[in-house]
C-alpha cells in the first residue's frame, strides 16, 4: 500500500475509535480531504481508495485540479477565504462552501448558482475564538446572518464551521470546540435541517468529535506536511 493509502486507513481508524468513544455512530462522522497544495495525482490516488470528499482553499488551484479530475465523481467542498470577486466561480464549481460569514457572499452565491445545479451547500462559519485576523462571523451575529441568508434561494444552509484557535492549551481547544457544538445545538431547533457542524483538523479530529463535529477536515494526517513554496496559492 502506498503511504497515501495507509494514510487513509489509520485516519479512518481513528474516526472510528473517536466516534465509538464518543458513543457515536461512525457513519456519522464525513471525512473531508484537504488537498490544498497537493497534486492531482494525490487526489486521484486517494479517490482511487474510496475517498469522495475534497476540500480546497484557493480557487485557480483547485480549478486546475477539477479539469484535470473531471473524469472522478468528486464532492468539491470550498474552505478558504471569500473575496466577492470570486463568488461566481465558487458558485459554478462547487458543491459545498463552508466558509461564507457576510450576508453579501451569501447573496452572491446565490445569484450566482447555475440553475442547472442543485441548491449550493453552505455551512456558516463562526470566528468562535474571536480572534481579529480571522475569517467567520462573530458568535453574537450568527442568528441574524442565517435568518436572512436562509431566504436566499439557491443555498442550502446545512449547518456551521470554525477553526478554532491554534493551541497548545486542550482546555481551549476544547471549550471553543463546546460551544460550537452548543451553538449548533441551538440553532439547530430553529434550522432541524441543519445536518453538519465542520469542525476538527489533523491536531484535533479526536476532541473535536467528542464534541459533536459531523465533518472533520483532514488535510496532514492524510498528505504528510504541507510544502507551500513549491506551489503558487495565488488565489
Ligand atoms: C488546511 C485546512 C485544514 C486542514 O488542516 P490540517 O491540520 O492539515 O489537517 C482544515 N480546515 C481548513 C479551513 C484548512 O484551511
Amino acid at each position: 500500500m502506498t503511504s497515501i493509502a495507509e494514510n487513509l486507513k489509520s485516519v479512518g481508524t481513528l474516526i472510528n475509535q473517536a466516534a465509538l468513544d464518543a458513543h457515536r455512530r461512525p457513519v456519522d462522522i464525513t471525512l473531508l480531504a484537504v488537498s490544498k497544495t497537493r497534486t492531482a495525482d494525490e487526489l486521484r490516488e486517494l479517490y482511487l481508495h474510496g475517498q469522495k470528499h475534497f476540500g480546497e482553499n484557493y480557487l485557480q488551484e483547485s480549478l486546475d485540479k477539477m479539469f484535470a479530475l473531471d473524469d472522478l465523481a468528486i464532492t468539491w467542498h470550498f474552505i478558504g477565504p471569500i473575496q466577492s470577486n470570486k463568488t461566481r466561480s465558487i458558485a459554478e464549481n462547487f458543491d459545498w462552501v463552508h466558509s461564507v460569514d457576510r450576508l453579501k457572499v451569501a447573496q452572491r452565491l446565490s445569484e450566482q448558482r447555475p440553475q442547472s445545479l442543485p441548491s449550493l451547500n453552505i455551512c456558516l462559519q463562526i470566528n468562535i475564538s474571536g480572534e481579529e485576523s480571522k475569517s467567520g462571523c462573530l458568535p453574537t451575529e450568527a442568528e441574524a446572518l442565517l435568518n436572512q441568508i436562509d431566504t436566499l434561494p439557491n443555498l442550502n444552509v446545512r449547518g456551521l464551521m470554525a477553526i478554532p484557535a491554534a493551541t497548545d492549551d486542550t482546555l481551549a481547544q476544547q471549550a471553543a470546540l463546546a460551544a460550537m457544538q452548543a451553538m449548533y445545538i441551538k440553532l439547530q431547533k430553529q434550522y432541524p435541517k441543519f445536518d453538519t457542524l465542520s469542525m476538527g483538523m489533523s491536531g484535533d479530529m479526536q476532541i473535536a468529535i467528542r464534541e459533536g463535529a459531523t465533518m472533520v477536515r483532514i488535510g496532514t494526517a492524510l498528505f504528510g506536511p504541507r510544502h507551500y513554496t513549491k506551489t503558487k496559492n495565488s488565489n
